[in-house]
């Protein structure tokens, strides 16, 4: 099949090399001049384990082509995603500028049928809006799908290519029988693709993300909890995470969820449900929480160096808003950095992937190191941002001898405290005994 991807980001890039990778013939069109050139020149512009390999596999079978011209992206597709920013307006309800703008230029550009395909999270409603953009200039038959995508950054190759399942909102069969075409060779082990109603579909995405946001924020407020009544949140994670009802994953207490997805998504849902006039009480108290969140280790810190960290150097090991990304979208280090700043104190880095990212924002304000040990030199604490797994079992020997102060800020509850205490470290984590050395 002949497709057309529009957006060529994380969730576009993606989708158009797994969707090479099945067969079809792709377009991937971006506005990014910059970004385009780099593709045509077989670089991938971010990091996604995995990609690299498909994307240079299909791009030499000429399955994979890439184009700034939307006219000539979707020459001849059957269907044309739309993988497009949705970023939060100023309200916090998602902004439809990039879907909208897009889905205008189509109504001009069709030729011939095609399935236009929302996988953009965009709110209820949002279908029917394209729809309505596309016809007002449209000469020929198309049908529009909600199709919202749930992969994870860093693993969205595999998650592409073996969804748990595939959401589908639409009412056409036409449609339905093309996208069951397409994601068939995907679904083989006989995960479900739920066909629904539009509505429905778009929903899903944003309830979705906001039961998983929740999850962390419990687990974060049972971790404060736990600081105050000498528990410790690991143990009940465990304790409860056997509970087949509860399930193991999305437990851990740390610094907050950050990211693309979560934040945004979180808001614009509650601004959906304000809009429906429906106060989605849950909604607002996840958002205040994370907030606070994120920044808990600073208190920690302040109490630890008697209210004062002005002159003092922070070692800071990650920065991506989770491990195996370069994304630092809304990512706890960056609150972390501007409070840190604020404070006065001075800040070397280190991250796998994502200090390029990072020094587009902040600049030379801080240090970029080439390695953990580089960035915890001469530090008066180390502050741990994301569970890259460079960082769970460091040489604390080697540290330990080149470290101005043997106190770690942990934000990812990395160590065990007991271990940290026979090394003779000040050890502060979240939900756990704290180490006062
Ligand atoms: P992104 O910012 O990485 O990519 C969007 C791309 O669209 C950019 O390259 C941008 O240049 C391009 N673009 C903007 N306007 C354009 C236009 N008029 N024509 C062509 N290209 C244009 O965004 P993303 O992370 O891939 O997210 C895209 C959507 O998918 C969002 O709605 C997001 O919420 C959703 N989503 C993201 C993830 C994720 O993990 N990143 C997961 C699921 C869903």
């Amino acid at each position: 099949m002949k497709i057309a991807v529009v957006g060529t980001g994380y969730v576009g890039l993606v989708t158009g090399t797994c969707f090479a990778e099945t067969g079809n013939t792709v377009t991937c069109v971006d506005i990014d001049e910059k970004k385009v050139a780099k593709l045509r020149n077989g670089e991938v512009p971010i990091y996604e384990p995995g990609l690299e390999t498909l994307f240079e596999r299909n791009v030499k079978q000429g399955r994979l082509h890439f184009t700034t011209n939307l006219k000539e992206g979707i020459e001849g597709a059957k269907v044309i995603f739309l993988a497009l920013p949705t970023p939060p307006g100023e309200d916090g309800s998602a902004d439809l500028k990039y879907v909208l703008k897009v889905a205008d230029d189509l109504g001009e550009l069709l030729e011939e049928y095609a399935v236009v395909v929302d996988k953009s999270t965009v709110p209820v409603g949002t279908a029917e809006k394209v729809r309505a953009k596309i016809a007002v200039k449209a000469k020929v038959d198309f049908d529009v799908v909600s199709n919202p995508e749930f992969l994870r950054e860093g693993v969205a190759v595999e998650d592409f290519m073996k969804p748990d399942r595939v959401v589908i909102g639409t009412q056409s069969e036409k449609a339905q029988e093309i996208m069951e075409k397409l994601y068939a060779p995907l679904v083989r082990q006989g995960n479900p693709i739920i066909f629904m109603d539009e509505a429905s579909a778009e929903l899903t995405k944003y309830a979705a993300n906001s039961f998983l946001a929740t999850k962390i924020t419990f687990m974060n407020e049972i971790a404060n909890l736990c600081e105050k009544l000498g528990a410790d949140v690991d143990m009940v994670r465990k304790g409860i995470g056997t509970d087949t009802r509860i399930g193991k994953r999305f437990l851990f207490a740390g610094i907050g969820y950050g990211g693309s997805c979560f934040p945004k998504d979180v808001q614009a849902l509650a601004k959906s449900s304000s809009e429906a006039k429906y106060d989605f009480k849950i909604l607002n108290a996840v958002m205040d929480i994370n907030q606070s969140q994120k920044t808990r280790l600073i208190e920690k810190a302040k109490q630890h160096f008697n209210g004062d960290l002005k002159g003092k150097t922070f070692a800071m090991w990650g920065l991506s808003f989770k491990p195996y990304t370069d994304d630092i979208r809304e990512a706890p280090a960056l609150y972390n950095i501007d409070a840190l700043l604020a404070e006065g104190a001075k800040i070397k880095a280190y991250d796998p992937e994502g200090m390029k990212n990072v020094r587009e924002i902040v600049g030379d304000k801080i240090e970029f190191c080439v390695d953990e040990y580089h960035a915890a030199e001469q530090a008066d604490a180390i502050f741990i941002m994301t569970e890259w797994p460079i960082f769970r079992t460091p040489d604390f020997a080697k540290l330990s001898s080149i470290v101005n102060g043997k106190v770690i800020f942990d934000g990812r509850n990395l160590y065990d405290p007991v271990a940290m205490a026979e090394l003779e470290y000040s050890y502060y984590s979240i939900g756990r005994k704290d180490i006062n050395g």
